[in-house]
This record gives structure tokens, sequence and C-alpha cells, in this order.
């Protein structure tokens, strides 16, 4: 996979070197069962975020962040029926810790999974259907419009899914052709995309930086 597609522009508001890292002393958890967690922690590093590969449930208990990242969903289902991760995933969620899930991340936190259908978390209430493109144009790098981001931002789409629906709640950060492909719902966060593959780092910062804030304004 192509590293740095699309450079986009570099952080938008605060720089990262204004991150207070003490909230995140214990680390973002990047779930690193199967998929891209590699890159996910390198994005987490360039914005001064620290990171460890979460490979057992237990470990993201007393984590600051969770990362679910792309993929093959079905896989990390497979892993989720032996293993505590699911449960690990919710408890996480109901801490009101910070969650982002890309790709094949959002189909596990949506309540809806079509084509094929699976299970969904039910943690962020969309519908996705997965590789949703077609077979033409499976992958593909676009611009998304992300206007209460600064506006557009490089987006890498892989075998993604399309959000067909958006429950009450869930707000729309970014598009795709006015479709959703960035949404948001309190703590949980989910892109159709792939924002750790770019040079771009507004997602990782909203998703992570906006906790902070929000912590130190409580
Ligand atoms: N197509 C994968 C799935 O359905 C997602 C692809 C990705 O994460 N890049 O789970």
């Amino acid at each position: 996979m192509a590293k740095d597609v699309g450079r986009g522009t570099k952080r938008v508001g605060e720089s990262s070197s204004t991150y207070d890292r003490s909230l995140l002393s214990s680390g973002v958890a990047v779930m690193a069962l199967q998929g891209d967690f590699d890159a996910h922690r390198l994005k987490l590093s360039e914005i001064g975020v620290d990171s460890f590969e979460a490979r057992r449930p237990e470990e993201v208990d007393s984590s600051a962040g969770l990362i679910l990242p792309g993929g093959e969903s079905t896989t990390m289902w497979k892993f989720f029926e032996s293993s505590g991760w699911e449960a690990a995933i919710r408890r996480f969620a109901a801490a009101g810790k910070p969650i982002l899930g890309t790709c094949a991340g959002a189909i596990l936190l949506a309540s809806d999974v079509t084509n094929p259908g699976q299970k969904g978390l039910g943690l962020l209430d969309i519908g996705v259907e997965r590789n949703a493109y077609g077979r033409q144009v499976d992958s593909f790098v676009g611009q998304v419009e992300a206007p209460r981001l600064g506006g557009s931002l490089p987006a890498v789409f892989i075998r993604a899914p399309r959000i067909r629906r958006v429950g009450q709640g869930v707000e729309t950060l970014a598009t795709l052709h006015g479709e959703p492909v960035l949404v948001r719902s309190g703590n949980v966060v989910a892109a159709t995309f792939h924002p750790e593959l770019t040079g771009d780092d507004r997602v990782h910062e909203m998703t992570f930086g906006a906790r902070r804030r929000e912590r130190k304004a409580g």
C-alpha cells in the first residue's frame, strides 16, 4: 500500500506541539489482530501521541484511546469469537474514551452491515454496505469535503464500505460526492477511508485531540 498518497494540508488549528501528552500517557491502543495497524501507529507518532499494539483484549482497558484499523472485518470477527475483544471494545466505548474505526474498523462499529451481512457492534448508529464501490474502482484516492475539519482532505479508499444510513445523533464530518465518509457520535468516530495512509493528520488529531480539550475544559 502506498504511503503518503495525496499529501494534504498538515494540521489545522493547533500544532501537534501543543498536545498535552499527559492525557495520553497510557497511549492509544491500536488493535493489532490483522490489517494495517502499523500505519496508524506511525501516524500517531507523527502527531506526538504514544501508542501500542494491542493483541489481547485486556490490554485496551487502561489505554487512553483505541483504533480499530482497516483490514478484513470478517476475519476480525473470527478473532472476536474466540476472545474477549467484543466485550473489551464495548467496555471501552462505555467508558467514553475515544475510538477511531477506519474502513474495516468502521464496519465493526456499525449497527447494520450488508454485502455480505454480518454482525455489527452497534456502537455507531450507521448502516454500511461493504465493498460498495464496485470492482472497477475498488480502490482509489479522492478528495473528501470536510468543512468542519478546515476544508477538503485526501482520502485513500480500499475496498471501502459506503455509509447507507446515518442515525440520529450521528454527525457527518466529511463527504465524498455528498455521501458521508467520516462520521462521529460522541467519542466514537468512523471513517470509510484510510486517514493513516496520507500526510494529513486531521482525523487522528480530531479523534484524540478533541478528547484532550474536553477533559481539560471539564
Ligand atoms: N472490504 C473490507 C471489509 O469488508 C474492508 C477493507 C478495508 O478495511 N480496507 O471488511
